[in-house]
């Protein structure tokens, strides 16, 4: 247990601890869950998943915790380290409050624990007398958080029902980013090849969490070669690329990895440019996973549209 973090943590009285993660006590009460309802409910996305929302806080699928800047800032680069290893994500969801302290980012932090399949909700406590649940910016930026993750949620819980939902979705945004970087022509046999090949990242790559298979993912991206005008020494090189790219995002923090990106600036501006393309804005949040997660596409969807499909995912999960 770091001194220092537990330091930063000064316990209001009459708090619970709710969760212990790497060790570190998180400290909940049933007020901060009433008042977190409560401030969902009021929210224009929340509206629609209130009773799910509700439903979940009681099952204890979505943790609300009491945190601080010190705490949240220590997950946010804990929970970064640990999405490389694949039992975490992060969220990336920018909180516009009235006055950020540092940064934004400092208000609160969502992160779905993909093995003990539950939502921490980091909410910050440094705002005296819960000014948090009294800015309406505030509260759509914990409901956006929260929605994200859910969806991660979602697609890990009924990946079957998750890929069959979102076929279009993820039909348009792998095929433009494919599309961009392989120069490849429209043909009426690419759909079903861009549909393995994103089914082979979902089943084979997000939802295993071990290592990423090379050789299979070298295979898989070979098949598309007969689509590209590139000739063949180019599409060889491409395909390193998306899977050095890859190997690069999954094995190493965003951070150490951030100095290493400018040889595929041009797989990843695609990342983003397919998000304008395909969904009409790019959400704020950094754009990489999707390279190999198919699942951060419709979280990415999730938070730029909150549409029939995304309602109706959302209260599926329970
Ligand atoms: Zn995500």
């Amino acid at each position: 247990m770091d001194d220092n973090i537990l330091e930063l943590f000064a316990l209001p009285i009459g708090l619970h601890q709710v969760r212990v993660i790497n060790n570190i006590p998180l400290y909940g009460s049933q007020t901060l869950n009433d008042k977190f309802i409560q401030a969902a409910s009021e929210t224009r996305r929340g509206k629609y998943i209130f009773s799910t929302i509700k439903k979940m806080v009681d099952q204890k699928k979505i943790i609300p915790c009491f945190a601080d800047q010190g705490l949240i800032s220590h997950f946010r680069r804990r929970i970064s380290k640990d999405t490389s290893g694949g039992l975490m994500r992060i969220l990336r969801s920018l909180v516009f409050a009235t006055k950020p302290i540092q940064h934004p980012l400092d208000y609160v932090l969502a992160f779905y624990d993909f093995q003990d399949d539950n939502i921490t909700l980091l909410i910050s406590n440094h705002i005296s007398d819960n000014k948090v649940f009294e800015s309406s910016v505030a509260n759509t930026a914990i409901i956006n958080s929260l929605t994200h993750e859910m969806m991660h949620m979602f697609s890990h819980i009924q990946p079957n029902k998750f890929i069959n939902l979102f076929k279009d979705e993820l039909n348009s945004y792998y095929t433009y980013v494919l599309t961009k970087i392989f120069k490849l022509k429209d043909d009426k046999n690419l759909k079903k090849e861009v549909e393995q090949f994103y089914k082979f990242l979902f089943f084979k790559i997000e939802m295993i969490n071990t290592n990423v298979p090379m050789s299979e993912m070298l295979t898989r991206l070979k098949r598309f070669q007969k689509f590209s005008k590139l000739n063949e020494e180019e599409f060889t090189s491409v395909s390193v690329d998306y899977m050095k790219l890859t190997r690069l995002l999954y094995t190493n923090d965003l951070a150490d990895a951030i100095p290493l990106l400018t040889p595929y600036k041009y797989i990843i501006t695609q990342l983003y440019s397919a998000y304008k393309e395909t969904f009409g804005r790019v959400p704020s949040k950094g754009c990489t996973q999707e390279l190999y997660f198919p699942s951060e596409v419709i979280c990415g969807y999730s938070d730029v549209r909150f549409d029939g499909k995304i309602k109706r995912a959302l209260t599926s999960i329970i």
